[in-house]
Order: C-alpha cells, then structure tokens, then sequence
C-alpha cells in the first residue's frame, strides 16, 4: 500500500511503498535478518493449526501498517493453539487505529531480555542512509529519543557493530528502501539478536529493478486493482468525464480544470513516463467505468513526446473505437505530429486546455450528464 492516501495519486511525495509487517519480514529474512518464524493467516482456524506447527505459543498480530499497534491491542502474545485461535477471532475483522484488520501473522513467541531500536532511514542533509540505535527499544521508543545514537553511514569504510546491523543496513541497500525500523530488535536470554517487529518503506522509483511483494488484493475497486495489475496507477473518483494525460501533475491540474468549469472528472489515472505503451489498457480501463460521458486527452510534452504518447492512443483508438465524445489538447514536444495524427482520426484538436476543458465538459452534459454549471 501506498503511506496513506494523501494526494488523488495514492502516493506521497517520496513515493514510498509501505510494507506490512510479514512482507518485511519476509524480505529482510531473505537477505540474512533473523526473524522469528512465523505463519501469515487470514482465519481463526488456521491460526490455531499455525500455532500448533510453531510449538504452542506464540504472538499473533494484526497485519496493519500503522504505528501502535501493540498499544491499540494488536499484539497478543498466547500460550497455546486455543489462544491463537480466540486472539485471531478478535483481531480478524476487528479495527485498528482505523484499518480493519484482514491477515494476521502468527509467529513463535520469543523470550525478550532486551528491547532495542535499530533503524536505517536516508538522512536528506547528508544525502546519506542513517543508521539509528538504541539499547531501549520497544513501544515506547517515543519518549527515549534522547537515548537514540545517530550514525551517518559513509559512502566507504563503514564498519557495522555487529552482524545484525551488518545484514540490516546491506538489507536498506539491496531493497532501495527509504525506511528499515527494527523496533524492538530483540536480544534473547541466549543474546542473540532477532527482529521481533519490522517496519519497511520503499522506494516506489526503483520498484523497476525490485520484486516487491504484491500489493494485498482487498485494496482498491475491481477496476483500479486491474489497473495496478497492469502497471497503472487508477483512482475511480465518480464523475463522468474520462481523463487521459500525461503525469501526475498534468492530470491534476487537469482534473482541477475539470472541476473549475463545473465538470467532474471520471477518474484519476496517470499514463505518463514510459507508461503510454499501455494507452490500449488505460483507454479500456476509463472508458468501461460506469458513467462515463466524454473523453478528454491531456498532453503536454517536455521530456515526454507528444508524437509517441499520441501514437499510442491512436493504436488504443483503432482497436477500441470509444463511442464518447472526445476532446484532446496537445501541446509541447512533438505537437505538429501529435496533432496530425489526431485529425487523421477525425477530431480537430483545442489550442488551448481550457478550450479543450471546456468542450469536454459541455459535451458530458450534452450527452446525458449532470454537468455542475449546466443543470
Ligand atoms: P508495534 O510496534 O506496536 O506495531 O508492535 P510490535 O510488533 O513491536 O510489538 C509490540 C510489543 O509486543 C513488543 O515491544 C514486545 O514487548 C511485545 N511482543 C511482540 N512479540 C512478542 C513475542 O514474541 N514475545 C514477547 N514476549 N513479547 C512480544
Ligand atoms: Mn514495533
């Protein structure tokens, strides 16, 4: 998931793609972290037969992504397979700091002597990971900053103190992560070390050369978890003008046009950078959304080429024949052709995107749509 849902992207600024607690685990283990073995369950019952496998007891705990969880009562520690499965009746379904509650981990219990704090995050001043340790960890971390010993990891001849931290900050590394947090990174009565709990934030920039673990499948409608499926990013918003444009930015200022001129916009749905190779999926994908009553193309081209990203939707066109009205403004790199290509097709291109958003919105409401201004 996403951190949130703070912007119509589904993304923060950083981009970071925040992990549940098993995917992390899952991921750090991998690359040599211990972690406590554990079952990922989504019913009581099978969170009994994993406590049985793992020896009885265990901690079952529910798989939200935000901080406090233990303080909120997500966190059961049980002595036996009917624990497990009473604690997991609770937990599953249940809601937690506002998330509900769909998988549960179940993991042996570990007998903690020490609760420290590990974590590697990018320092913005120093353009460098920083590594965080603490020999106090624990839910309270908050109120022991002041025991926190902060250390700027090099770009060479870093010597980690231990292995743990070795494996941890080698692990920050290799998943482009922007946050690790081990807290508590606990040591046994033995005195080794194992990451009782781990929180992971990555980069969703360099997912291109990660294998990510998938994103769990309640999330979203059918139609934005399709798109997500094929590499796009959709946000069904209700309206009834379908928005195709390049970037983020563009697509938001688009839909604040949209809105501007008494439109509401259909969807959210970015097709920019290398992801107009895909303009036949992201065409189906607005056209089939209910409601839908117009078409407008958005393209402004700097880096990107108007000509190529236009290509694409004429080879979308071709195949899927939309019968909406449609609107296109097309500026920048790559126009004359752009624009071209678009009267081969049939349709005289705007000047200008107010035109373009104004058109748009008045053909919605021309053809049966409620249209804000128009009504
Ligand atoms: P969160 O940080 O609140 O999301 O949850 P954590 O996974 O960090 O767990 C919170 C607390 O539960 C930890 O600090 C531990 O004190 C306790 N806890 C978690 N797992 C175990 C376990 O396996 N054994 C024991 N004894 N305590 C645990
Ligand atoms: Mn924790």
């Amino acid at each position: 998931m996403r951190t949130g849902r703070p912007s119509a992207t589904g993304r923060t600024e950083c981009q970071a793609v925040k992990l549940t607690e098993h995917q992390a685990k899952q991921l750090l283990a991998a690359r040599g972290v211990p972690v406590p073995a554990g079952r990922l369950v989504t019913s009581a019952a099978a969170a009994r037969s994993a406590a049985a496998e793992l020896g009885g007891r265990v901690a079952v705990k529910a798989q939200i992504r935000s901080g406090g969880r233990g303080k909120a009562g997500g966190v059961v520690v049980v002595d036996d397979p009917t624990g497990a499965f009473e604690a997991a009746d609770r937990l599953l379904g249940s809601t937690l700091n506002d998330e509900t509650v769909v998988e549960v981990l179940v993991e042996e219990a570990v007998d903690i002597a020490a609760e420290t704090y590990l974590s590697v995050m990018i320092d913005p001043s120093a353009g460098r990971p920083l590594l965080m340790r603490s020999e106090q960890g624990g839910v309270e971390i908050e109120s022991m900053t002041e025991t926190i010993e902060r250390t700027v990891i090099p770009a060479a001849g870093f010597e980690p103190a231990d292995e743990f931290t070795a494996a941890i900050v080698d692990a920050f590394a290799g998943l482009d992560a922007l946050l690790v947090e081990i807290n508590p990174l606990a040591v046994t009565p033995a005195g080794e070390r194992i990451a009782l709990d781990a929180k992971v934030e990555l980069d969703d920039s360099a997912s291109y050369r990660q294998d990510h673990p998938p994103e769990p499948a309640d999330q979203g409608t059918e139609r934005e978890r399709a798109a997500t499926a094929q590499g796009l990013r959709l946000i069904e918003l209700g309206g009834d003008i379908a928005v195709l444009a390049n970037g983020a930015g563009l697509t938001m200022a688009t839909m604040d046009a949209i809105v501007h001129e008494g439109g509401a916009p259909a969807n959210f749905l970015e097709i920019g950078g290398d992801a107009y190779t895909k303009a036949t999926p992201a065409l189906e994908l607005v056209l089939s959304q209910p409601g839908v009553r117009s078409l407008l193309v958005n393209f402004c081209g700097a880096f990107a080429r108007c000509d190529v990203m236009t290509a694409g939707v004429v080879e979308a066109w071709r195949k899927l024949s939309p019968g909406i009205p449609v609107d296109f403004s097309i500026s920048g790199t790559g126009q004359d052709e752009a624009r071209r290509m678009v009267r081969e097709l049939g349709y005289e291109p705007h000047e200008t995107m107010e035109g373009a958003v104004k058109a748009a919105v008045a053909a919605a409401a021309g053809n049966g749509g409620t249209g804000g201004d128009q009504r």
